[in-house]
């Protein structure tokens, strides 16, 4: 649960923040991303700056930020650099799960080694024949003794190859309906001290559009064992549902992510706008280009607002899907859009890798896709409205 933060500590934190992104992140993002290329170091700083266990409760040696904090966070280092955010970002939804859905001795053992670090992970859903619909994955766990044997694989987990620890929804029941009633969820450590992946473990780098330089891979599972102490929640069955539970904040800080790719495009678009002249005057000064930044500066603001909107409602224990539906539908198209528009007024400097504009159009459209896609995402605002105002 989140603690109690005042102004001046939301301010001195962000502050704290800022000066990250404007000297160690802003200044790699070209090298590294253009090189699909891992920046270990952010990964360092991370730590220091705590950022490992940002949502994780004190009680766990962790801040204890709520939402609202988090995602001004999120904010800040996608204005700069989308990917990276993805190191802490994956990691926390894996330490909320746990949290949120673990044993008391699951919390104990595993929450403080992530605050620090140690511990570095996400959470692996999706497979090559099913995202959107999860419950229709094959990944299976099988009791033996003291342990269970996972075999399947996954595809699309983030913080697979450079982290050591992923939380994996599998089928414990193939047979059972409704579906769901057969997914359990086991945390797992995928190396040993000495970072070697464990037996029965494999892990293939996917090579992508965009979000480059964090790994993204497929893992395959062969008589993969992980003690049952690892089911979390210690119950069969509860998979779907403990996945599921995580997505509000999962959608928040999505919705963070494409809300800074949409301020950082903007930010360079008004930039070049004032700098590049065609027929004797600042482009800024041409109607079109003032109508297209009147229009993205908007989204920008629209975003940020839905993101504080459904932020504060997650911190007050208030479900909150359809906030987070909305913020992240909206965020993330304000991304895409911002990001296409910022493409337009740069011509045809856009399309240079001198500029870090492509970068921000490569990034954005992943933000419409994770944690439930866009379409997924208006499925369930609908349904939310025809709840809430039921005749
Ligand atoms: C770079 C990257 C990183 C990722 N990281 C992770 C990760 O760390 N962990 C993880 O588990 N997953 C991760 N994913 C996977 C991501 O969550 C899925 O790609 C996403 O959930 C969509 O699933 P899908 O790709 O199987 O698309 P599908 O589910 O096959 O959907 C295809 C299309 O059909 C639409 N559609 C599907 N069902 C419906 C419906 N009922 N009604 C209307 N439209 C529908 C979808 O909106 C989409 O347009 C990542 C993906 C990418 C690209």
């Amino acid at each position: 649960m989140s603690e109690v933060w005042s102004k001046e500590d939301e301010v001195a934190i962000l502050d704290m923040i800022d000066k990250w992104v404007e000297n160690d992140v802003r200044p790699i993002a070209k090298e590294y991303d253009q090189e699909d290329k891992y920046p270990h170091q952010l990964v360092e700083q991370m730590k220091s700056l705590g950022l490992f266990g940002a949502t994780i409760s004190q009680d766990y040696g962790g801040m204890g930020l709520p939402a609202s904090i988090y995602a001004k966070i999120v904010i800040k280092v996608a204005s700069a650099w989308m990917a990276p955010g993805g190191i802490f970002n994956s990691h926390l939804i894996q330490a909320s799960l746990i949290e949120r859905c673990g044993t008391e001795e699951q919390k104990a053992r595993i929450l403080p080694r992530m605050v620090e670090g140690e511990l570095r992970g996400g959470i692996a859903l999706t497979e090559p024949n099913a995202g959107s619909d999860l419950q229709a994955i094959r990944t299976t766990a099988v009791r033996d003794g003291d342990d269970y044997i996972i075999n399947g694989a996954k595809t699309w987990i983030t913080n697979s190859l450079h982290g050591n620890s992923l939380a994996v929804l599998v089928k414990t029941n193939t047979d059972i309906e409704p579906r769901h009633k057969g997914t359990s969820m086991f945390f797992i450590e995928t190396k040993d001290a000495d970072d070697n992946y464990l037996p029965g473990i494999e892990v293939i780098k996917m090579k992508k559009l965009g979000y480059r330089a964090i790994d993204t891979c497929e893992v395959v599972f062969t008589n993969f064992r992980v003690p049952a102490d690892n089911l979390v929640g210690g119950e069969e069955g509860k998979g779907f549902i403990q996945a599921v539970g995580g997505l509000e904040l999962g959608r928040i800080n999505v919705a963070a992510r494409g809300a800074g790719i949409a301020k950082g495009a903007m930010e360079l678009a008004v930039r070049y706008a004032q700098e590049r002249e065609t027929f004797g005057k600042p482009i800024a000064n041409h109607q079109a280009i003032q109508l297209k930044l009147g229009e993205m500066a908007t989204k920008v603001e629209a975003a940020r607002l839905l993101i504080e909107q459904a932020a504060n409602k997650y911190d007050s224990g208030e479900r909150c899907d359809m906030e987070a539906g909305m913020a992240k539908y909206f965020g993330s198209e304000a991304g895409v859009f911002c990001a296409n528009e910022a493409m337009r007024i740069f011509g045809g400097y856009s399309y240079s890798v001198e500029y870090d504009i492509e970068r921000f159009y490569r990034d954005a459209m992943l933000m419409c896709i994770g944690e439930g896609t866009n379409e997924m995402q208006r499925i369930i605002i609908s349904k939310q409205l025809v709840e809430r105002y039921k005749i």
